[in-house]
């Protein structure tokens, strides 16, 4: 029928659109490495922040003592301790607690924000369990995991530049988070002092590099997407502090807010960021991250529930609500292997109830969701092949062939196979296979919460 015909040509524009041809990737790696450098150079000179995280030396392996962290950067926030044992020890004890952030947190108050999460921390503190105790007359500290934009203003200090990734309280915007989380814990009762503050990209960075030392870049694909990476302070020429011994300094690129002509953007992506809470803000992000993936694939069969009745006469009810569709429902749908696409069709029940389907309009959403999460996986393998043409290993000099490990980890990466899989054999057609043997991809699974610990060790009162 005619209807059909009018999916089949959503579809294809859909796939047109979201195409990511090898030059296409190249000029959006390109793009990358310039606004690198254009966030390098000045406060404010590109979209890329490229914050600097005042972490000069990433951990050695010596870090001793019992330390917590703090991991807040999305649905859940995570508390953690753990007993360091130095170059012999290693990690010698750890535990961990999470804790989900209910919905209207997001877009409250910075104080009950703060509070929920000092009242958290209090509890986990109370289960301390034998030989995790501080020593006798030492205050605990913390690493702070605080996975937003933040202007450092120390290791332990810093301002929030905007919330990202649904969150939006006003009044937090422009002041010292660990000021906030102080002042929480001291309400709630937890002696405890913040020594380090941390990008989850950065804590990644550093827990990635404590278990090796090839480790040079982080990336975060979860609810959100980031970067960071070990950058030479000669480099930077927008610092002006004291040189760091190490001669280096660890860049939290906030690479989220990335955009470019080059980006295969589509109708859905301008009305999806239209509609959010930061319009015209993270595009890069929106395109790429579990955030969003699913939200866009269910404004695709919007369209064609309106357009070409792939649902029936009526668009279903459920179908043109906001964020139904969850990037781990996309994912199953996605990697359906029944004959008859059956999880497709409990999917399309439980979540947008939409009852019976077609096999025909399976298929559909299958194709779908692969464009999507091809496009983001793609996308943001250039993001990486950005960076490391930035740092200048994408051709090595004759003779010379470092191996550079990039430390991986979030939800979406480590969850989403297809997603995961397409990401690494993308940045591998993209490096060819000469340079490819020398980049290696590797899960740092929750390294940002030991990474903050390792760092909060490393910048302790104490030493
Ligand atoms: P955060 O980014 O909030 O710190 P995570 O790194 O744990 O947290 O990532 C959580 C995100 O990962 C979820 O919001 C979701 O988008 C994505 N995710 C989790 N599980 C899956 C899955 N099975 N398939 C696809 N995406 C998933
Ligand atoms: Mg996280």
């Amino acid at each position: 029928t005619s209807k059909w015909a009018r999916a089949m040509a959503i579809l294809k524009e859909l796939d047109d659109k979201c195409g990511t041809p090898l030059g296409k990737l190249r000029q959006v790696a390109d793009a990358m490495t310039v606004e690198m450098h254009a966030g390098l150079a000045s406060e404010g000179g590109s979209k890329l922040k490229m914050l600097i995280s005042f972490v000069d030396n990433l951990p050695t392996g010596d870090e001793h003592g019992l330390f917590y962290a703090l991991d807040l950067g999305g649905t859940n926030f995570r508390v953690l301790r753990v007993k360091l044992g130095g170059k012999e020890g290693g990690v010698v004890q750890q535990e961990f607690d999470e804790v989900s952030i209910p919905p209207e947190l997001m877009v409250g108050t910075s104080e009950q924000l703060f509070d929920y999460i000092a009242e958290a921390l209090a509890k986990f503190v109370a289960t301390e369990s034998e030989g995790l105790h501080p020593e006798p007359n030492r205050q605990r500290e913390l690493g702070f995991t605080f996975s937003f934009p933040v202007k450092q203003t120390s290791i332990a200090s810093g301002t929030l530049i905007r919330w990202t990734k649904g969150f939006s309280i006003e009044d937090t915007v422009g002041g010292d988070v660990v000021a906030e989380l102080t002042k929480a814990m001291k309400r709630k009762g937890v002696d405890m002092r913040v020594t380090a503050l941390v990008n989850d990209t950065v804590g990644t960075l550093a827990g990635g590099r404590y278990y090796d030392g090839e480790v040079i870049a982080a990336v975060i694909l979860g609810t959100g997407t980031n970067a960071a990476y070990v950058e030479r302070a000669t480099a930077i020429p927008k610092w002006h502090g004291p040189y760091p011994k190490s001669g280096e300094m660890v860049i939290n690129m906030e690479w989220g807010n990335f955009r470019s002509s080059h980006l295969p953007i589509t109708e859905y992506d301008i009305a999806l960021d239209e509609e959010s809470l930061n319009p015209g803000e993270q595009i890069y992000e929106k395109m790429i991250s579990g955030m969003y993936l699913g939200e866009i694939v269910r404004r695709v069969l919007c369209k064609m529930a309106e357009e070409a009745s792939l649902f029936g006469d009526t668009v279903p009810s459920k179908l043109t609500t906001p964020f139904i569709l969850r990037t781990p429902d996309m994912s199953s749908m996605h990697h359906d292997t029944s004959p008859d696409l059956k999880v497709v069709a409990s999917k399309l029940k439980d979540v947008l109830g939409i009852p019976n389907t077609s096999l025909k309009v399976r298929k559909v959403i299958v194709d779908i969701c692969d464009i999507i999460a091809s496009r983001g996986a793609c996308l943001s393998a250039a993001g990486i092949l950005g960076i490391i043409k930035k740092l200048g290993r994408d051709a090595p000099k004759q003779g010379e062939n470092p191996k550079s490990v990039i430390a991986l980890d979030g939800g979406l990466f480590e969850h989403y196979a297809k997603f995961r899989e397409c990401m690494e054999d993308t940045l591998k057609e993209l490096l060819g296979d000469e340079i490819a043997e020398g980049i290696v991809i590797k899960h740092s699974n929750d390294g940002s919460g030991i990474g903050a610990a390792l760092l909060a060790a490393s910048h302790s009162q104490y030493l």
